[in-house]
């Protein structure tokens, strides 16, 4: 067992290392993926624009980076033509690498990416008939350890930036090709005066939109890495931005009770809480965090979720265990304790994942339809979900890089070697 007295206290300090919001570049140029405009604005003075002109070049910026995913300021049309090799002398908008990109045979795709200092970390997008629905992640690992979750299991841990968050979001608006498009033909080339922008956006319209929901639920505890998650997702919500509603974004937690109320408060987006037991004992093994938020501290914090009403409910995951937390007796528990906390609720079932290595197997579809009628006739909805993109490794908790697999591999023929050569 790991010692975990020296751990910090979950939810007051982030535990893991964050890097600063602007990495330094070879060619000395700033990337303003992931800066909010305040940010922009402060750099363009840094490099020597009066305030006036900083103010409104840092507007035109934002707008063509994050409501039009333009990365070339080139192409920044309302921009005076003299002032945009200005600009690209001096900054870049980058966007995440991709290591590898992969098409499930049912339409899901999934990305490999890279940060620049060389961590893995993976999105999925998964189509359906009426959306699509991007997860993205918020660490490159997870410090949690819930004994069914892939994540879980990988040593190295980072929080994501927010350019690195919220350009998973701008690389798959780029890869659907869904940006805005059209020309800002009343836009014109200013020279430095005008503020009124905004009323010409009427020439372009967004068509395509096969991206409509966010989910968090990638690799990582988003309430660990709130205050980067926070920015992302302003970015995202921001009219003048990516434009999506809080409405379509869901963020999935394990139960970091103290980030709760901020989460609501300051981003207010759909919650999805991980329950996946509805007793101590089993919680507290499968989703260790359940030893220091327990479960009835849980409900309670759902219940005072701000935002949460009949018409946007809590999801909670129910991870589906065979032998494990799949009984009727467990789904009768379950109603009951929705019901005691008076929670708008709904119940979302994930059969298991099975991964190499991983200690349980998935409910049985018949104890799956028991448990999910259970719930149902109590009035609460208990959707089973599909699997997505299984034959692409994308589907629930598989999330763990090929790089960190691949590693694993390394060390495993390394201590293979090590014991033939103890053995000579
Ligand atoms: N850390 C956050 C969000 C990422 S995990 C959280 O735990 O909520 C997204 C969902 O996938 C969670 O409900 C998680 O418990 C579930 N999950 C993880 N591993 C899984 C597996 N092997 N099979 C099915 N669901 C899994
Ligand atoms: Fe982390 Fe969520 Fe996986 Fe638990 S289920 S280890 S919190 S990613």
């Amino acid at each position: 067992m790991a010692n975990t007295t020296l751990m910090p206290i979950a939810g007051h300090s982030d535990p893991v290392t964050t890097p600063r919001d602007i990495t330094p570049r070879e060619d000395g140029r700033v990337d303003l993926m992931g800066l909010p405009r305040p940010r922009i604005r402060e750099l363009f003075e840094a490099a020597g624009l009066d305030t006036r002109q900083a103010k409104l070049r840092s507007k035109q910026v934002y707008h063509w980076l994050y409501h039009r995913g333009v990365t070339d300021f080139s192409a920044m049309t309302d921009i005076a033509k003299t002032m945009r090799p200005w600009l690209a002398e001096r900054f870049v908008v980058g966007r995440p690498k991709i290591v590898e990109a992969q098409h499930s045979t049912d339409g899901t795709r999934k990305w490999l990416l890279q940060t620049d200092d060389g961590h893995d970390y993976e999105m999925v997008f998964i189509p359906d008939a009426d959306r699509g629905t991007l997860c993205i992640s918020s660490q490159v690992g997870c410090t949690l350890n819930c004994t069914f979750c892939h994540t879980g299991t990988m040593r190295l841990v980072r929080n994501l930036t927010p350019g690195e968050i919220v350009g998973q979001v701008m690389l798959a608006r780029d890869a659907l090709g869904e940006w805005p498009k059209g020309r800002m033909d009343g836009f014109g080339d200013d020279g430095g005066g005008d503020e009124s922008g905004d009323d010409q956006e009427g020439h372009y319209t967004a068509d395509g939109r096969l991206l409509t929901n966010i989910v968090l639920m990638g690799m990582g505890e988003p309430l660990y890495n709130f205050d980067n998650v926070r920015d992302a997702m302003t970015l995202v919500m921001d009219s003048a931005g990516l434009a999506l509603s809080k409405r379509r974004i869901t963020l999935s937690t394990s139960g970091v009770i103290p980030m709760m109320e901020r989460c609501g408060a300051e981003i207010g987006v759909n919650l999805a809480v991980s329950l996946h037991a509805v007793n101590k004992g089993v919680r507290d093994e499968i989703v260790p965090l359940n030893k220091k938020y327990g479960l009835e501290e849980l409900l309670q914090a759902c219940a005072d979720y701000p935002g949460a009403t009949n018409a946007r409910r809590i999801t909670f995951e129910y991870v589906m265990l065979k032998d494990k937390n799949d009984s009727d007796e467990d789904a009768h528990e379950l109603v009951r304790l929705l019901k005691k906390f008076n929670l708008p609720a709904k119940v979302n079932l994930i059969p298991f994942n099975p991964w190499p290595g991983a200690n349980y197997e998935c409910s049985d579809p018949d104890r799956i339809r028991s448990f999910s009628n259970i719930v149902f006739e109590a009035g609460i909805s208990a959707p089973v979900r599909t699997p997505r993109g299984r034959d692409i490794d994308a589907a629930c908790g598989q999330l763990k890089t090929a790089a960190e697999k691949k590693s694993r591999a390394q060390r495993d023929r390394e201590a293979a070697e090590a014991a033939a050569a103890a053995d000579e």
